[in-house]
């Protein structure tokens, strides 16, 4: 096995041969690089970033054509072997895969597919997607592809201010679902106390942060904008203040809300705290983007790609040409670089809508590429009704931005016809109710030249839920 100057987090005996190629820059994985970068690799210039990412993505397909049977009979229809991608220039002759690909593998070859280049039962981790828009899909993780995650997430939590010795609210149920593991997994690693919710309700859970409080040991929380959302509910109702909690950062992933002004601003007023963005997916393995300390402070934060780990390529939704440019705008397509080569995912459509400028330099001196304004919206849940493209964030930022609206609101398609469901705050009449959902039609974000039926329910009319939020219902 060839040596690395690279000194991981475990050691070859527990991991085992290491497939993926490591850049000696990685140094000591162990301990931060400096007071501002756990890793030297966030400085390095965007050409060397592009040399590691090029031998780490000519390895990774080479693993895979010659292992997994799922990679080799894609490629062998489309005619391509790894020995013909010789430049960047070349990566269009690789044919983008879907969910809808994994899905019908995994149907064909029941019950994990064949994606897999090592054995599923000799890796170590065994996770399922959420679900959010299909049936959720099964992925695997090697000890080494495990490790590489958390290391990864090491990396953003430093990037936000997070520090060994803090306390970490980990606010999920501990389903089979990756990102919150990896949360918790980061935190331990980084030297904070982790603090894992579980099956505890929300007030029992508020309670534990509340008593942890009175010790004063700086804390951050992760968990989903809906849960984050959830706590406030639940603390008001018991006439607790959040901001009594203490926890000084928040971590969101799973959904958009980070990217969202308004659902961002709600969560950071009402705990007093900063909020930062996580996007990741199950797929491709550990957090792809993240918005550093300094992007937090804006409105609209940008997110920095983690290109050392992820090539991530903007393509037209339709075709899926690749856009080329400084400035691209499209859907991503993910290729996870050797952190993932248990079951690795390659030229991977993610589908969220996303805007690159790779002139555009970030503050903190980090030389991975911005995503501007950050990832709001995914291309499959965008409706289009009469030919106009409606964007549910842009709905759930306007719903938001009204003060006598509880945040909580659901979009019913029926057939050319949007209902937008949304609480009052408070119980009122029917001209309260009228007034209020005049305010929302009136909102110059959602005028489009549909008119939307908006009806005004009760307080606690709509559904609750504890990690990621249902709130398109097509109706049929
Ligand atoms: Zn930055």
């Amino acid at each position: 096995m060839k040596k690395t100057k690279v000194k991981f987090i475990w050691n070859d005996e527990y991991v085992g041969e290491r497939l993926c190629w490591y850049p000696e820059e990685e140094g000591n994985r162990i301990k931060p690089f400096s007071d501002k970068y756990w890793s030297k690799i966030e400085i390095l210039s965007s050409n060397r970033l592009k040399e590691i990412q090029w031998n780490k993505f000519k390895k990774v397909i080479e693993i895979a054509y010659n292992k997994s049977g799922f990679y080799k009979r894609k490629w062998s229809k489309a005619g391509i072997t790894p020995y013909d991608i010789k430049a960047w220039d070349d990566l269009e002759k690789i044919p983008v895969v879907t969910k809808e690909d994994f899905e019908n593998n995994q149907r064909e070859y029941p019950p994990y597919g064949d994606a897999f280049t090592i054995p599923t039962n000799e890796q170590m981790k065994y996770w399922q997607t959420s679900g959010t828009t299909s049936k959720p899909r099964i992925w695997c993780e090697t000890k080494e592809d495990w490790e590489n995650g958390v290391y990864n997430l090491v990396r953003c939590f430093y990037g936000y201010g997070i520090r060994p010795g803090w306390r970490g609210f980990i606010s999920f149920s501990y389903p089979p679902f990756m990102a919150f593991w990896h949360c918790h997994y980061a935190a331990e690693m980084l030297g904070c106390q982790v603090v894992p919710k579980g099956p505890l309700s929300t007030l029992a859970w508020i309670n534990i942060i509340k008593n942890l409080a009175l010790s004063s040991v700086p804390s951050f929380m992760a968990s989903t904008p809906t849960y984050a959302i959830r706590m406030i509910e639940i603390a008001n109702s018991e006439k607790i203040d959040v901001k009594e909690l203490g926890i000084k950062k928040i971590v969101l992933g799973g959904e958009p809300g980070a990217s969202i002004p308004a659902t961002k601003r709600f969560i950071e007023n009402n705990f007093e705290a900063e909020v930062f963005d996580l996007m990741g997916c199950t797929e491709t393995g550990g957090p792809i983007m993240f918005s550093c300390k300094e992007q937090a402070l804006n409105r609209y934060p940008s997110l920095h790609i983690v290109s050392d780990q992820y090539l991530v390529e903007v393509v037209d939704p339709y075709t899926f040409n690749r856009k080329e440019g400084d400035i691209k705008e499209g859907v991503t397509v993910i290729t996870s670089l050797g952190n993932r080569t248990g079951m690795p995912a390659i030229r991977f459509l993610v589908g969220d809508w996303i805007k690159i400028d790779e002139r555009k330099k970030c503050v903190c001196g980090r030389n991975f590429p911005l995503a501007i304004g950050g990832v709001s919206s995914r291309f499959d849940d965008m409706i289009i009704i009469k030919g106009v493209n409606v964007y549910p964030s842009l709905i759930e930022n306007s719903v938001r931005s009204i003060e006598k609206l509880s945040p909580e609101y659901q979009i019913r398609i029926d057939g050319s016809r949007v209902i937008i469901l949304v609480e009052a705050k408070e119980r009122g009449d029917k001209d309260l109710y009228l007034k209020l959902s005049k305010r929302l039609e009136e909102d110059p974000l959602i005028k489009t030249s549909l008119r939307f039926n908006i009806n005004v329910v009760d307080p606690g009319s709509l559904p609750r839920s504890e990690t990621k939020s249902k709130r398109i219902i097509k109706e049929l």
